[in-house]
């Protein structure tokens, strides 16, 4: 039997730019999903911001990250002839003083004065909202279209016969010999990349995950196609020809993971406080976000099994933490490059020891 170097569980983005940048470093191995069935990736807006939340604080390692992400959506974007990743100006409204205030304090630090655009440019908005707030405008983020990224690597793992379409068995995975086998497959390293179903990997069961469901409306607009994202109580993230990513919620005590009536009514309410012109609902969707207690994503090997990983945790912030945080775990697994403890899956342990 063949032994293959890796098999990954779940080709959400994680699984997907791991593979790629495994496969990159001259690994060979496969990916099993269940057809997307739970997937954050296919519904996320995919946005990459510098600046984020009401007090603009700077996103966490921007720096080193945004870079990483650059470069690799490049090289995946030749991979699949496609541009996956399209530079975006965010317009933020400012509503309050205090808002203000905070805007100037934070966008004329040292550190992030460069995202700052100096005048903001509304002109493509100006007939279409409701002017007579304030407005900032960040440069230096990006839009990286998640859904069409799983599609389309979806398609050249099928054509390689590098995807295993189907529920990962927990149970059909022997880890007891040297090498992992599973149905069949000799397998070196495993790596669990399911979003929020981690929870159900008895493996991985007790890591600190703190899930939250968001929901977001795709809406027409006619004779509107804006470039720049506008964030407001709702994010606006055009995706052309008039189309719109409207959302999202952030519930972490969510029942179901379905889309549900009562965050429809309040994005439409609040959508029709800021547009003056009329606009038809294509579709509302759900989804779960693997957030964990910290914020900070879970990578690294299992306590005892190691050769089993964690590539997860990546929260609301898939798209730009994934490419850079792939690439420190395939140098880790490579040539055993010690991973930080900010991302260390059995962190809060040490701390509650
Ligand atoms: C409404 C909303 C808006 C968002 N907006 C943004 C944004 O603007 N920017 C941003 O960066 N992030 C955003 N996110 C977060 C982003 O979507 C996530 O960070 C990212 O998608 C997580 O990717 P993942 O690959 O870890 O998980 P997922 O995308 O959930 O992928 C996991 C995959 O594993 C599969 N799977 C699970 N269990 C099994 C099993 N046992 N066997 C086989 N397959 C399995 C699932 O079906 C899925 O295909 C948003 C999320 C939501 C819900």
């Amino acid at each position: 039997m063949k032994t293959l170097d890796y098999l990954i569980v779940g080709q959400g983005i994680a699984g997907s730019i791991l593979d790629f940048t495994l496969r990159k470093n001259g690994f060979h191995g496969v990916v099993v999903d269940n057809g997307h069935k739970d997937s954050s990736s296919k519904v996320g807006a995919g946005v990459i911001n510098p600046l984020t939340g009401r007090k603009f604080v700077k996103s966490w390692q921007f720096d080193q990250i945004e870079p990483r992400a650059r470069s690799v959506y490049d090289q995946f974007s030749k991979l699949i002839g496609f541009d996956i990743a399209s530079p975006r100006n965010i317009i933020r409204i400012l509503h309050q003083l205090k808002d203000e205030n905070e805007w100037e304090l934070r966008t004329t630090e040292k550190s992030t004065e460069r995202f700052r655009v100096e005048v903001p440019d509304l002109e493509m908005y100006k007939e279409f909202i409701h002017k007579g707030e304030k407005y900032g405008e960040l440069t230096g983020g990006s839009q990286v279209h998640m859904p069409v990224l799983i599609k389309a690597y979806q398609q050249f793992l099928k054509k390689y016969k590098f995807l295993v379409s189907e529920e990962f068995d927990y149970a059909a995975l022997e880890t007891n010999q040297e090498c992992y086998e599973y149905k069949g497959l000799k397998v070196e390293y495993v790596i669990f990349a399911e979003g929020y179903k981690a929870s159900q990997n008895p493996y991985f069961e007790d890591l600190p995950f703190r899930p939250a469901k968001g929901e977001a409306l795709i809406v027409k607009i006619k004779d509107f196609s804006p470039s720049k994202i506008l964030k407001q109580n709702l994010n606006l993230v055009p995706l052309g020809e008039g189309v719109f990513w409207v959302g999202s919620g952030f519930d972490q005590h969510f029942k179901d993971t379905q889309p549900s009536e009562a965050e429809k009514t309040r994005m439409t309410k609040t959508l029709d406080e800021l547009l003056k012109v009329p606009y038809d609902i294509i579709d509302h969707i759900s989804a779960v976000r693997p957030c964990t207690q910290d914020r900070k994503p879970l990578i690294g090997r299992h306590e005892t099994h190691k050769n089993l990983f964690v590539f997860n945790g990546f929260g609301t912030k898939g798209a730009s933490l994934v490419p850079y945080w792939a690439e420190a775990l395939v140098r880790h697994i490579n040539f055993k490059e010690p991973l930080p403890n900010s991302v260390n899956p059995y962190r809060h342990q040490a701390k509650e020891n």
